[in-house]
């Protein structure tokens, strides 16, 4: 058993976070890590596939189709069930996360900061702005793992959708990001590891040359799986292509929480 971080890098793409994230790639070349491609699923948009990676169903099934559709999760999903089996849950996550497993919808003061224990996710901090500095929310992450050793926390950045969306992918503002994000990440990485954690990385959907998502090709939908475990050797690159389905009945099994059955994909094998 083990305790989880999962990093969703919005709009991290597949190709850009292999050529450009060199401490993870140092990882995996070490088999230190184990990395999967995702061919992600539909539509490649945020809101869907924050549901879709929680819940381990596609979204015509949970019901979020669409950025524009507000409400709760009304599916078994990671934050319910990590607290239903009385473990810590904790975010540092864009807004729309508080109101898919929280309260919707988002009140920006009241939901900014939550420490409520009848909550799906307990320890909370929020943003709404699109270019909140990823450096900030990655302090605030590490600030929640010191002081409260949660369980399962979900760190979710913007800044790859934000490059991307402003710059468009092939730019040297989007490409970069995805070095800063790395290097940023790096020591954190190390410290979480030292304290047990097994941490992913992984992104909800890509992004085009036109700055936009939501699409089939390739470019907005392959994002990749970085799999890091304390004290254990990954498998490396694997080469193996995976869906975004397969996230959350991994990581309720690593912190020995029963997989609900609507999860229907078998966790991963990452050792
Ligand atoms: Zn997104």
């Amino acid at each position: 058993m083990s305790k989880v971080i999962l990093i969703l890098s919005d709009a991290l793409r597949y190709d850009v976070a292999v050529a450009n994230m060199g401490f993870l790639g140092h990882l995996v070349e070490s088999k230190l890590a184990t990395l999967f491609k995702i061919v992600g699923e539909l539509p490649s948009m945020s809101r869907p596939m924050y549901e879709t990676i929680h819940t381990g169903v596609p979204s015509s099934v949970h019901g979020i189709v669409a950025n524009s559709v507000v409400r709760r999760s009304s599916m078994p999903n990671i934050f319910r069930s990590v607290a239903e089996a009385k473990k810590v849950t904790a975010a540092a996550a864009y807004y729309w996360v508080s109101e898919l497993y929280n309260r919707a919808p988002y009140d920006r003061i009241d939901d900014k900061e939550t420490d409520d224990g009848s909550l799906s996710i307990q320890h909370g901090r929020f943003y709404t702005e699109d270019d909140y500095p990823d450096i900030e929310l990655f302090v605030t992450a590490a600030h929640l793992i010191r002081k409260f050793s949660p369980d399962y926390l979900l760190l979710h950045p913007m800044g790859m959708d934000y490059h991307g969306e402003t710059y468009g992918s092939d730019s040297k503002e989007y490409r970069n990001h995805a070095i800063h994000q790395d290097m940023w990440l790096a020591p954190l990485i190390q410290e979480w590891m030292e304290h047990d954690y097994s941490i992913f990385v992984t992104g909800d959907h890509g992004i085009n040359k036109d700055g936009a998502h939501g699409g089939t090709t390739p470019e907005q939908r392959e994002v990749p799986l970085f799999c890091f475990q304390p004290k254990v050797k990954g498998r490396g690159d694997t080469g193996e292509i995976i869906s975004h389905l397969q996230i959350a009945p991994t990581i309720l099994k690593l912190l020995d929480v029963p997989i609900p059955e609507t999860m229907g994909q078998k966790p991963l094998s990452l050792d």
